[in-house]
């Protein structure tokens, strides 16, 4: 019988506002999309949360027995520098400024995403789906909403009409907002602007002549607006509706309100069942977010080189950090909580070596019941995957590993196994933790690296050229690329 029978898993949808039971449409299968990473520079540690958070929900859906098909797009165009419709593409601007092929900085953060989110040890997503590789079916999607009455054309761009929508439909309903409320919390038109109204989006927006992403469509040269994307993506890889729908709670508005208008204007429904949202990181109180620099990105915290931290932390040390906070509540960084995740981490880590050593048999002094804890680990994850609430249970096991006699541990046999198995399970499948041991080899070399970048940097400030170009130019000749820029050296490997 599939553990998913046996465990009634209960999500918080956002939608709703509370905890529903989650009903796949088609069991075994489940579809999830979730919100990818816009490439236009390094994901910083805020990002990595969100997409730990969902790495966390798609491993214990899976470990449930449930068959996941997991969708996460890459943003390559249409997202604008202000969030609203005015404004550089972030892609094109980094592109211009570097003097780039827009492509060239796509596949930089692209590969750059990929390889933190494998040090995390996080599992790719089923699909990898990119806007700029669905242009035809956004096109698609913004003749049908046009056919539906529910946008307008104005001047080569297409821009979703919200208050018509209003009228039959609950634009706001997500994220709580009401559209009188809207309405009176935006700048009034300035007469200048195509839209009928400040709460309208562009679902095409026409390109000026220094815009360099652009195709042709039924309306002229232009390109899709942003929240169009995750609706025409999700839909085409998980269908007309779909499970669960993720992001962070930053999303909520406008993206995802916009996603589920486009949705119903353009297929007849809201396409998402449940909604799930991971709260922010934060840094010093304040959000980690590129825009205000409030910033740390993985390989600073890898190598320990940032003034925040006072030594370098292995990848599954921060996951385990991320690991012990609901995805729902804010989580702040600091080197403290840090070292504090550590002690933690490597307590949990000496206890299932130990584990390993233990003998069956004896009879146990400790009051550990295995079928109540057992249960107890389950409770957690079913109540909408509650991760810390899950490992303190976990340190409930280790106080019996390290109590037990190794050489007669208390628990019979199949007991022994059957629990060796089920912490294994949680720690590895489930929580996504390895032993730091094995991970040292790409942590030392962080730290060895940022030495020589260290070394290089100096000769550069005495003008010792050939010292700097030497440690250069042997570490290409070795295929490690390194790369001077406004924030510093980083290297790459070929
Ligand atoms: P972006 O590349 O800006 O579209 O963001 C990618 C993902 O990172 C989105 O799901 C955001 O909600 C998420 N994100 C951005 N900042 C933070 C933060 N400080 N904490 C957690 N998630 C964040
Ligand atoms: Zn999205």
């Amino acid at each position: 019988m599939p553990l998913y029978e046996e465990n009634q898993l209960f999500l918080y949808n956002s939608l709703n506002r509370k905890k529903e039971k989650f009903e796949p449409l088609n069991a075994p299968h489940v579809g999830m999309y979730v919100c990818g990473p816009t490439v236009y520079s390094d994901v910083h540690l805020g990002n990595c949360r969100t997409f730990i958070s969902f790495d966390l929900v798609y491993r214990y859906l899976t470990h449930l027995g449930y068959k996941v098909r997991y969708v996460r797009n890459i943003t390559d165009a249409g997202h604008l520098v202000d969030d609203a419709d005015e404004g550089e593409d972030k892609i094109g601007k980094k592109a211009r400024l570097e003097s780039l092929e827009p492509m060239e900085i796509v596949q930089r953060y692209t590969l750059g995403f990929h390889s933190v989110m494998a040090r995390f040890n996080a599992i790719p997503p089923s699909i990898e789906p990119t806007a700029t590789g669905h242009i035809v079916e956004q096109i698609d999607t913004v003749k049908k909403i046009l056919a539906a009455g529910l946008a307008y054309e104005v001047n080569g761009s297409v821009y979703f009409d919200v208050p018509k929508f209003n009228e039959s439909h609950d634009y706001g309903k997500l994220s709580g907002r009401k559209i009188e409320e809207l309405i009176s919390g935006t700048r009034e038109l300035d007469g200048q602007s195509e839209k009928r109204s400040p709460l309208d989006f562009a679902i095409w927006k026409k390109a000026d002549p220094s815009h360099i992403m652009r195709w042709n469509s039924p309306w002229g040269e232009g390109f899709p607006g942003w929240h169009l994307e995750c609706s025409v993506m999700s839909t085409k890889y998980l269908g007309e509706q779909f499970d669960i729908h993720g992001g962070g709670m930053d999303l909520k508005f406008p993206h995802h309100e916009c996603e589920i208008a486009q949705n119903t204007a353009s297929n007849g429904n809201p396409a998402v069942r449940y909604w799930l949202h991971g709260n922010m990181l934060t840094l010093n109180g304040a959000r980690m977010s590129k825009s205000t620099g409030n910033t740390l990105l993985p390989q600073e915290l890898f190598s320990g080189n940032t003034d925040k931290l006072e030594k370098g932390f292995a990848p599954s040390v921060v996951r385990f950090f991320m690991m012990q906070a609901h995805y729902r509540s804010q989580l702040d960084f600091s080197n403290e909580a840090l070292l504090a995740a550590e002690k933690g981490y490597l307590r949990l880590m000496e206890a299932l070596r130990k584990l390993s050593q233990l003998q069956a048999g004896g009879s146990s002094e400790s009051d550990f019941d295995l079928t109540e804890w057992k249960k107890n680990c389950y409770t957690a994850m079913n109540d909408d995957f509650n991760s810390p609430i899950l490992i303190a249970h976990l340190f409930d096991a280790v106080r019996f590993i390290n109590g037990a006699n190794p050489a007669a541990c208390g628990l019979s046999q199949p007991d022994l196994e059957d629990f060796t198995q089920t912490i294994n399970a949680f720690v590895t499948d489930v929580l996504g933790l390895e032993d730091a041991s094995a991970d040292d080899g790409g942590t030392k070399l962080d730290e060895v690296m940022q030495m020589l970048i260290d070394v290089r940097a100096q000769a550069r400030a005495d003008k010792d050229w050939a010292l700097s170009d030497k440690i250069r130019d042997q570490l290409a000749a070795i295929g490690v690329q390194l790369k001077d820029g406004a924030e510093g050296t980083t290297y790459s490997l070929q």
